[in-house]
């Protein structure tokens, strides 16, 4: 998409919708009746598909009860190994470096147990100030555990305007004294991506090791983990990926690591062929694998199957592809229709460092998003003033996009928000 050659109007976007070639993916989701979903960052839609494999699942438990784990139609023991095969193409990993298992945050915790080590001066943890608080909460309970005082030991990376970290002052905080650095693939407000393999390559160059938050990356854009040599990455399943809430998760580790102890063992974690010897002595699989820990939550990993189909069908370059002309078409939109009504884009407009959604400026955006939900767009709002709009690949069109702006033009230009308090609900 040439962004000289775009147009404002619906016959526009319409016409890009004609010329999408992943068009027809948008009719196996269920897409909310009578709205606009630009949440899919938060929460992706049920797949028909996903749906189909988590009943498949269901139907198995019920006519087989325990041999559901050898003898289901997706045999359940070594399902979670399947399903990190399934997501190691979207990380650009092999299949045994990747394995579907935990939480976000429990990954964290396993991978953060068994990658920190401090040792002589080497006992810091590098993160920054605008990760999600997950990750710092995490951090700081991993060093209170080795007996580090969090607020000497956790350096956060400031950043320069609040919304973006500049890779230099990341790569000049990486001193002596930091053993490990944990940073997200893209940020999670503004949308940025930042730079994995040259902040990989800085840290190694140090004797750091580096991990990645994938969250807000995973199924929005290609990575080349494994190639750039990253330690370790984590991220959920629930945004991009469409695998339900709170769906298990994924975890990679670089096959340089394979048979370093796991930090938290458990018996998942086992060699698949040891595992039901019940010896007392833990013999962990010699893949990523290793770092699973207990029986992974099938219904929560069933979806996974039949989304991820969906993904090595569509192929992650091309959803790459089209996420750009969607928020490159959006901004468009937004600059050409909303001049005058004080929004500012706190995204990069830069294709190569914008991740999957747009960040949009308000001092009025907690109530402007409950104007727009009463109008039946779903966007999401992130205190104290950004309205999120994630228009998704593979079933957001050109013309939702389209509409969205015209919505957001009547409200402001009828004031309707005056009506809403300018706060934040429960669950933003
Ligand atoms: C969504 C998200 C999480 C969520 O963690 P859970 O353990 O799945 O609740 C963590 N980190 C980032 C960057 C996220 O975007």
């Amino acid at each position: 998409m040439n962004v000289t050659n775009l147009e404002p109007t619906l016959e526009f976007a319409q016409k890009l919708d004609q010329e999408d070639p992943l068009r027809h993916f948008r009719d196996e989701f269920y897409l909310p009746p009578n709205s606009i979903y630009m949440d899919g960052n938060s929460l992706g839609l049920l797949s028909k598909r996903a749906e189909k494999t988590l009943f498949t699942v269901l139907q198995d438990w019920r006519i087989l009860g325990i041999d559901g784990w050898t003898k289901g139609t997706h045999p359940w023991f070594d399902l979670s190994e399947k399903v990190g095969a399934m997501l190691a193409p979207l990380v650009g990993a092999s299949p045994e470096e990747v394995i579907a298992t935990g939480s976000t945050t429990v990954n964290l915790h396993q991978l953060v147990s068994t990658f920190y080590h401090p040792e002589g001066k080497r006992t810091k943890i590098l993160a920054d100030e605008l990760t999600f608080p997950s990750d710092i909460y995490a951090l700081q309970s991993q060093l209170r555990i080795h007996g580090y005082d969090p607020s000497t030991h956790l350096i956060r990376v400031k950043s320069r305007d609040g919304r973006f970290l500049e890779e230099e002052d990341i790569i000049s905080a990486m001193s002596e004294d930091v053993a490990l650095v944990i940073l997200p693939t893209v940020l999670y407000r503004s949308g940025q991506i930042l730079d994995i393999k040259l902040l990989t390559h800085e840290a190694h160059k140090r004797g750091i090791l580096i991990g990645f938050d994938a969250c807000h990356s995973i199924g929005a854009i290609p990575h080349s983990f494994s190639e750039w040599g990253v330690d370790f990455a984590f991220w959920c399943n629930y945004k991009y990926i469409n695998g339900g809430p709170g769906c298990v998760a994924g975890l990679y580790v670089h096959r340089k690591h394979f048979g370093s102890a796991p930090g938290l063992a458990g018996w998942f974690g086992s060699k698949k062929d040891k595992q039901f010897d019940m010896e007392h002595t833990f013999s962990p699989s010699l893949t990523a694998g290793a770092y699973q820990i207990g029986t992974p939550h099938l219904l929560s990993l069933a979806p996974l199957i039949g989304s991820l189909e969906i993904f090595m069908e569509a192929g992650i370059e091309r959803i790459r592809q089209k996420s750009l002309q969607l928020t490159s078409y959006l901004m468009y939109l937004i600059e050409h229709e909303l001049s005058s009504f004080g929004f500012i884009i706190g995204n990069p407009k830069d294709n190569a460092r914008r991740g999957g959604h747009i960040s949009l400026e308000h001092e009025e955006a907690a109530r402007i998003c409950k104007s727009l939900k009463e109008n039946g767009v779903i966007p999401d709002f992130r205190a104290p003033n950004i309205i999120r709009l994630a228009p998704i690949a593979l079933y957001t069109s050109y013309e939702e996009v389209w509409n969205v702006v015209q919505i957001l033009k009547k409200i402001m230009q009828e004031k309707q928000y005056k009506k809403f308090s300018n706060e934040r609900e429960v669950v933003a």
